[in-house]
This record gives structure tokens, C-alpha cells and sequence, in this order.
């Protein structure tokens, strides 16, 4: 068969490429002029390696994603360990021993802080909605103003009592002194970025790759089935309205040395108008620059010309998307897919998850001479 995949993300290469290793021709359009989407990483005259679209890290429990990526890459190790300054004060994140110990001046052990913070924790929240009553619940008071009030107002544009507490799902709360932000059994960094892994994907001889052509939605073509990853109203011309995304804006600098001595620094407070500082080089400790480039990132409401990055997921978006998704599951010649496709927050290991299980559901629909569903991953 004939396959068309829009956009050359991590979703589309990996969709691609299984249906390519299967036998099937396949198209990938992508509309801007490189491949690798949010993920997209090149040099920088610095020669420092700039992930272009903000900072990504692999991480993973997923053994065989694990595998598949490193089939296409070499996974240098790498263990984020981010920074975070609140009130004129550094500290260590997500909120372990350490910062426990620092925010209160204390020198408690694991069980003496888990007490502690027990006492200053809400419990009359007892099965919490919102992203303030998770952190208050969660960490209590003074270190929720801390952290999280500001960050996360600045991230998402709404007070945290609007925001679900699945947001905050995402973070650890730690009593020992592990300050790796992500708790996965694997992670690293492509060592030559992620856009030459996801190349190597799209390196097939059944795969027809053409760069910087827009693909109009519903565009009926001479594929027999069409994998859209990009947005999932785009699809069907904003006809009930537009998914609110955040998007962000880089302010970029380059200077000599070491211009924070880490990867990521936080800004927590509500008054400092970035929510990070990221120094990219510090993304590839295996290399050695002596300039360096940083990004201060601002988050913002993303226009119809902005490239959307986080999905809101507020209540209105919710109805909004569960039109999309009553129209989509109706639609046929056309699998959802990715971050975009299906309006949900992604890690790059998820993304890539699902689209190997795509391909397989759609491979084995092909095989018993049915059409590939809308969606194989519950988007709800
Ligand atoms: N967050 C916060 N303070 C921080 C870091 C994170 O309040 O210093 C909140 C914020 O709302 C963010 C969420 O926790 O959106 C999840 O954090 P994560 O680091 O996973 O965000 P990402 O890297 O995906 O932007």
C-alpha cells in the first residue's frame, strides 16, 4: 500500500518507518524545512549543539523504546539536574532532602523531613483537582509559593487553582538527596542531536521524504491512508474552535565560558518575567566550547502563527477536544497521531511508544483487509 504521513516528528519517522520496514511505500511531508519537530537540534556557530525548540531529555522505563532509539543513535548518558531560584535563593530541584533542608535552614534526615512537611501538608484535601490543592496537599504552603505558584502561572498563563493536578503528577517530592529530575531507569542525549536520529529513521528505501511543503488538511491525495500528526483541529479546519496551546519565545545570548555552570535554572518567582534558563552546552558534557549560548524562556498564549507547544488541557479545551475527538472517531482514511494529533502532553519516549503501536494496529488492520482505525491511544 500507499501511505502518506504528515510531519516528521518523532510520531511521524517512527510511523513511517514501520510501515516501511513492513513493505509499504510511504510519503512523509513535513512543513518545516528540517525533520525532528519540537525536538529539532542543530549546530550553532558557537558549535555548540542548540536544541532549537527548547531543551529536550530522553528518559524512559520502557526497555524496548530504549532499544528502538538506540538503534538510530548513540545515547550519551546524561542526568538533568535542574536548579531553581526562588527569593533571591538557589536551590535544588524537584523538591528533595536537600531542599527541604535549605528552604527551612534544617538539617533533617529523611524520616524527620517526611514528619515535617506531613504537618505543613493540607490533609483536608482529600482527593485534590487542582494543581494548587495537589501542591498544597502535596508540599504544603511555603514551599507551593515557593516553587510552583509562580513558575506555574508563568508556564500557563492561568492561576493554578484553574490548572488540573495532573501538571503536578509529573514531579517528584523526594526525602533523600536524589536530585535526578526524572525518576526513569534510562536517559540520555542523542549524541549528534535528536534531528540525526530522527533522519536515521526516515532513512529507508521505501520512504519518500520531502521537506518544507504544506500539507492542506483533509487533502485527500493518492495515498490510500493518511497518519496526521499535525494538530488535531487543523484537520478539521478549527471547525469547533481552536485547542488552546502555550507556546514560547527564546531570547537567545552568546557569551564566552560559563555563563550559569548548568544546564537548566528555574525561575520561580512570579516577578522575574522567564520561567528558565537553559545553557545548551551543558546539554552535551562530552563536548567542550568555550562560547556558550543561552535561552531565557518566556511561555505565552500561542496565536494561529505561533508553534504550539504544551496543550492547555483546560475544562473549555476539554469540550472542545472531545468534539474533535467525536468527529475524528468517525473519520475514515485517517490515523491521529502524536503530541499534535491527538492534543495531550507528550514525553519524547510516550510519543514514540505509541507510534510503534500505531503502525503495529494499523499493520495488522492492513493484514486482515481493514481500515487502520482514527486512533489507537485513548485521547480523552
Ligand atoms: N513546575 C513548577 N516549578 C518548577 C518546575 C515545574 O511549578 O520549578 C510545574 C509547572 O507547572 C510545570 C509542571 O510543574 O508545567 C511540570 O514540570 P516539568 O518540569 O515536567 O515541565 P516541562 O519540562 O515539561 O515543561
Amino acid at each position: 500500500m500507499h501511505f502518506l504521513v504528515v510531519g516528521a516528528g518523532f510520531s511521524g519517522a517512527v510511523i513511517a518507518r514501520e510501515l516501511a520496514q513492513a513493505g509499504h511505500t510511504v510519503e512523509v511531508r513535513e512543513r518545516r524545512p528540517y525533520v525532528g519537530g519540537n525536538c529539532y537540534t542543530r549546530r550553532h556557530g558557537t558549535g555548540v549543539m542548540l536544541h532549537v525548540h527548547g531543551p529536550h531529555i530522553f528518559h524512559t522505563d520502557d526497555e524496548a523504546v530504549w532499544t528502538y532509539i538506540q538503534r538510530f543513535a548513540v545515547m550519551r548518558p546524561y542526568v538533568n539536574r535542574v536548579k531553581a531560584v526562588s527569593g533571591g535563593r538557589i536551590y535544588s530541584l524537584p523538591i528533595n532532602l536537600h531542599t527541604i533542608n535549605q528552604f527551612f535552614g534544617t538539617t533533617f534526615n529523611p524520616s524527620q523531613a517526611r514528619e515535617f512537611i506531613q504537618a505543613r501538608a493540607d490533609a483536608s484535601i482529600k482527593d485534590p483537582q487542582t494543581f494548587e490543592e495537589q501542591a498544597l496537599k502535596f508540599v504544603g504552603p511555603e514551599l507551593y509559593r515557593a516553587f510552583f505558584a509562580g513558575y506555574t502561572a508563568k508556564q500557563w498563563g492561568v492561576a493554578p487553582s484553574l490548572l488540573p493536578a495532573s501538571i503536578l503528577k509529573r514531579l517528584p517530592l523526594r526525602f533523600n538527596y536524589d536530585d535526578n529530575y526524572f525518576a526513569h531507569r534510562y536517559q540520555g542525549i542523542p549524541e549528534e542531536g535528536y534531528t540525526a536520529a530522527i533522519e536515521r529513521i526516515l532513512d529507508h528505501p521505501n520512504i519518500d521524504l520531502k521537506l518544507d511543503v504544506e500539507v492542506s488538511p483533509r487533502q485527500a491525495d493518492s495515498a490510500d491512508h493518511i497518519f496526521w500528526t499535525g494538530p488535531l483541529d487543523a484537520w478539521f479546519d478549527y471547525a469547533y474552535g481552536r485547542l488552546a496551546y502555550r507556546t514560547l519565545d527564546f531570547e537567545t545570548e552568546v557569551s564566552q565560558g560559563d555563563f550559569q555552570g548548568n544546564a537548566v535554572i528555574n525561575y520561580c518567582d512570579a516577578e522575574v518575567p522567564y520561567t528558565r534558563i537553559t545553557e545548551h552546552k551543558h546539554f552535551a558534557p562530552w563536548e567542550q566550547h568555550s562560547n556558550t549560548l543561552i535561552y531565557r524562556e518566556y511561555s505565552r498564549d500561542c496565536g494561529p502563527a505561533d508553534t504550539p507547544y504544551y496543550p492547555v488541557r483546560l475544562s473549555s479545551d476539554m469540550q472542545r477536544l472531545n468534539q474533535y475527538l467525536q468527529s475524528a472517531t468517525s473519520s475514515n482514511g485517517v490515523t491521529f497521531a502524536g503530541r499534535l494529533g491527538t492534543y495531550r502532553y507528550l514525553d519524547m519516549d510516550v510519543t514514540i511508544r505509541e507510534a510503534l503501536d500505531i503502525a503495529t494496529g494499523a499493520l495488522s488492520a492492513i493484514e486482515s483487509n481493514q481500515s487502520p482505525l482514527p486512533f489507537y491511544v485513548n485521547s480523552g
